[in-house]
């Protein structure tokens, strides 16, 4: 069984910007957070919004408090006054696309002329928007309707952003035919488009297509419309515990697609029981290889043997002897801390990689056992090269240990941060520092006592490597990170301008290692070495085109390049 995945599967752009909205007011404590009706059409998303105390408010009380949300959908006009004089602190999250459509309705109603919406009259993007016609606006959602309505001396034509193209192009047919002069506004969300014209592809090209997304979500029903329309079977599916396998059965290759209120992490988990449906009745090479590419990720075996090359590259590069200890001290370092972080930090990835977080939720006393031996070795390891070595590792060690912890008790009320894990970032500085200094900075302070020329490039060289690889996660996790409240770099100063803050990175990187490397302050190495960060450069833009990047191969292809680090290392040696 092949597996396709939509590449426009997950949140578009207004329904990303009214949860992330929704979930910045919450995660800065701004008051009692409420929508005004539930905010997106998922209703895992809306679980997930009510267990962090965001309410639901579909009637304007007559005395309200704390800050209110208009969803994505948007309202009518009148609402956003009565919601203010109400009391409430009013944040309009509606997509900017649907209060396009809105701004056109509002001038030609002005204007006098009739406004017919194609659209469920009772989708609330709709009701927002008859809203705005005021008593000119007719909604229709058939053929049959359109012909029933009077003839207007002056008429605009608009759609629901979610619309189904196909549909909206026999409207345009209809009233170029019988009112010509009627004006069409074709306004249909480009995302909407894309993602009906990728889905149609799709279900074209495979025999069978998984449409996840919320049951009362517009724009989900028509992606399975459209699967329909192509006459191949479509399976709308709220999660993966609806997904019937043996409806599949004869499905020799799947396509997933999934509406604009799917969030990734449901996308996965569908994506994850298909994948192991597949391994359970595939080649054998599929039986094994991605159960094998799983266990070494989520025991962090891989990421450590990733720090393992990466200090062999460094030493290497330094031109200093290359120990095996180095190797091991990295190895055990890593996967100790990240075994341990990977197990307290369970409940974000209970959004961001759900699989993962199940693992370490059945195998958490192997694991801990696990975080304990392997720091203890790193110690152990290190103590028997000498007390600075011993000490660097124990510092560094009780520094990743004490990240997740409460340092400060909270009758201290004046500061605002009481763990290292509040403090915006933090996560990324520490790996990216902790990470420095046991592949690059250790080595060489253990070899020669000091600090020099060549050192720091090689630590600019590991710093940059290992801070793209970690905020390219926290890229990917966004969504996790922002339900559960972490401030990573991403979500400070948003997806674009990290992708763009990735790529200097990996210029600056780039730089030091071929200047170096020419001006001989380190060995040639340096020339190969540019190789990964040319692939991760390479990632980031295939990230940056596809838009979501999802299951957990992605992270395994990121983390190779460390490997290869270690390869291009051996070969140069
Ligand atoms: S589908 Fe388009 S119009 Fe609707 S919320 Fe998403 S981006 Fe906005």
């Amino acid at each position: 069984m092949k597996i396709y995945i939509a590449k426009t599967a997950g949140f578009c752009m207004g329904v990303r910007r009214a949860v992330e909205m929704t979930l910045d007011a919450s995660n800065s404590r701004e008051g009692p957070i409420s929508s005004y009706g539930p905010l997106i059409h998922n209703p895992q998303v809306l679980e997930i919004l009510r267990e962090k105390g965001i309410r639901v408010i579909r009637e304007i009380p007559e005395r309200g408090s704390g800050t209110i949300l208009i969803r994505a959908h948007g309202v009518p006009p009148e609402i956003h006054g009565k919601l203010e004089s109400a009391g409430f602190t009013v944040k309009d999250a509606t997509c900017p696309r649907v209060i396009k459509v809105q701004t056109i309705i509002r001038k030609h109603a002005s204007l006098e002329y009739a406004v017919i919406i194609i659209g469920d009259d009772d989708h609330p993007e709709v009701v927002g928007l008859l809203g705005y016609a005021g008593d000119k606006g007719y909604a229709v959602n058939c053929l049959e309707d359109l012909d029933d309505l009077p003839e207007f001396d002056k008429a605009i034509i608009v759609a629901q952003t979610t619309q189904n193209v196909h549909f909206f192009n026999k409207v345009k047919k209809w009233a170029e035919r019988i009112h010509p002069h009627y004006k069409i506004f074709d306004t249909i969300c480009d995302s909407t488009e894309k993602r009906q014209v990728e889905a149609k592809k799709l279900a074209e090209k495979v025999d069978a297509l998984i449409v996840v997304g919320g049951r009362n979500s517009g724009n989900t029903q028509r992606l399975a419309e459209v699967a329909n329309e192509v006459g191949k079977p479509a399976l709308h599916i709220e999660d993966e515990s609806e997904l019937d396998l043996g409806a599949l059965d004869s499905a020799q290759t799947i396509g997933i697609a999934a509406g604009a209120s799917t969030p990734n992490w449901i996308i996965n988990k569908v994506i994850k029981k298909l994948e192991d449906e597949r391994s359970q009745n595939g080649e054998t090479w599929r039986r094994y290889f991605p159960p094998v590419q799983r266990s070494l990720l989520y025991t962090n075996l891989y990421i450590a043997l990733g720090a393992g090359c990466l200090t062999y590259a460094s030493t290497a590069l330094n031109g200093i002897e290359e120990k095996i200890a180095y190797f091991f001290i990295a190895f055990f370092y890593v996967l100790s801390m990240h075994t341990f972080n990977n197990l307290i930090g369970r409940n974000s990835d209970r959004f961001n990689d759900p699989d993962r977080a199940s693992f370490y939720d059945k195998y958490r006393y192997h694991l801990a056992a696990l975080a304990l031996i392997s720091g203890a070795t790193g110690i152990v390891t290190a103590s028997a090269m000498g007390m600075i070595p011993f000490l660097i590792l124990l510092a560094m060690s009780i520094m990743g240990l004490l990240y997740n912890f409460k340092l400060i008790p909270d009758q201290i009320q004046f500061l605002k941060y009481h763990r290292i894990n509040e403090i915006p970032g933090s996560k990324t500085i520490l790996i990216v520092l902790a990470w420095g200094i046991v592949t690059s900075v250790f080595p060489v302070l253990s070899e020669e006592g000091r600090i020099t020329v060549a050192s720091i490039l090689v630590l600019l060289w590991t710093l940059g490597m290992v801070f793209v690889r970690t905020v390219f996660f926290d890229i990917l996790a966004m969504q996790g990170d922002r339900i559960v409240g972490t401030k990573t770099i991403p979500i400070i100063i948003g997806e674009k301008k990290t992708r763009f803050l990735l790529k200097r990175v990996l210029q600056f990187s780039f730089a030091f290692l071929f200047l170096g490397s020419l001006a001989g302050a380190i060995t040639s190495l340096g020339y190969f070495l540019c190789l990964p960060l040319i692939l991760m450069a390479l990632v980031i833009l295939v990230h940056e085109y596809r838009k979501s990047f999802l299951g957990f191969r992605p992270v395994f292809w990121v983390e190779a390049n460390f490997l290869l680090a270690g390869l291009i290392t051996y070969f140069w040696a």
